[in-house]
């Protein structure tokens, strides 16, 4: 089942007729705001893991007492 949408007046159907007399196109899912989610949350994960490394590295450091 493919949901359709009219170009013309941005109407939703499943038939490619619209009733606008245009024809209805195959709606593919939008990919700028999954994308956009994923990039912010690889972005978070990327700061996470630098901020882990940061830590590990001060962790790290031997004190020469
Ligand atoms: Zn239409």
């Amino acid at each position: 089942m493919h949901i359709l949408k009219c170009p013309n007046c941005k109407s939703y159907g499943l038939k490619e007729s619209c009733a606008c007399g245009s024809k209805r196109v195959r709606v593919r899912p939008a990919k700028y705001s999954p994308d956009d989610k994923y990039a912010d949350y690889r972005r978070q994960a990327k700061k996470n893991v630098g901020n882990e490394d940061v830590q590990a590295k001060k962790t790290e450091t031997p004190s020469t007492n």
